[in-house]
């Protein structure tokens, strides 16, 4: 069985907590994109070339903890506006929609331009300040050295390049359902997304 539900949306909207709690639910495999585009990021820190980075890209070997940084998020928001790079990371993100038994894909395009066809597309979104504290609470939660402000800082600016880019911008697909998640506890907005999916299978 081929099915693919596409999860977008806006930095520390809930995005992640949605999509591998409906993947767990459904039995679907689950690619959290920004990961691509984090690890394409951290290559460039180091020196490295972005287009070389996405093309011989291993998700096996991605160490989350380590692209899980600020900088490391900042560094992947520059290099998603970077057609090359999109480009190169097509191929890969499609192949791992289509395996047998379900997908779930979370990003910023993947209703819009990776998986226009996808059976399901919601747009998980929250408002600035909810995302920032959210953002705020888990990174200073694993001891790192930030501020609120700082933080809301930064989620603006990754919301601006998101929003602005001219390839594949951060927008909701004309046919994706919105779920905010500003005054949702997490089963809350997790039970709407299944329930979105339920309706879907059924058809
Ligand atoms: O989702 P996450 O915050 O980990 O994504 C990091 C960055 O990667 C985003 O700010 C965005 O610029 C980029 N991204 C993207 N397209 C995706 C997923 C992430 O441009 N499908």
């Amino acid at each position: 069985m081929k099915f693919a539900v596409a999860i977008d949306g806006p930095a520390a909207a809930g995005k992640g907590t949605v999509s591998k709690a409906v993947a767990r639910h459904f039995g679907f495999a689950h690619l959290d994109t920004g990961l691509l585009y984090r690890a394409v990021g951290q290559g460039v820190l180091r020196g490295d070339d972005p287009v070389s980075v996405a093309q011989s890209l291993d998700p096996k070997q991605f160490d989350e903890a380590a692209l899980r940084t600020p900088q490391v998020a900042q560094a992947a928001s520059r290099v998603a506006t970077m057609a090359d790079v999109r480009t190169a990371l097509l191929d890969f993100q499609r192949n791992f929609a289509a395996q047998d038994g379900g997908a779930v894909l979370d990003g910023r395009d993947i209703g819009t331009v990776i998986l226009p066809d996808a059976q399901v597309k919601l747009f998980v979104t929250a408002s600035a300040e909810v995302r920032a504290e959210r953002r705020y609470l888990e990174l200073a939660g694993k001891g790192m050295d930030v501020t609120r402000a700082g933080v809301l800082a930064d989620v603006k600016a990754r919301d601006d390049r998101d929003s602005s880019r001219a390839t594949a911008p951060l927008v909701a697909a004309v046919d994706a359902v919105r779920i905010d998640t500003s005054a949702l506890t997490i089963d809350a907005a997790v039970a709407q997304a299944i329930a979105v999916i339920e309706k879907a299978k059924r058809r």
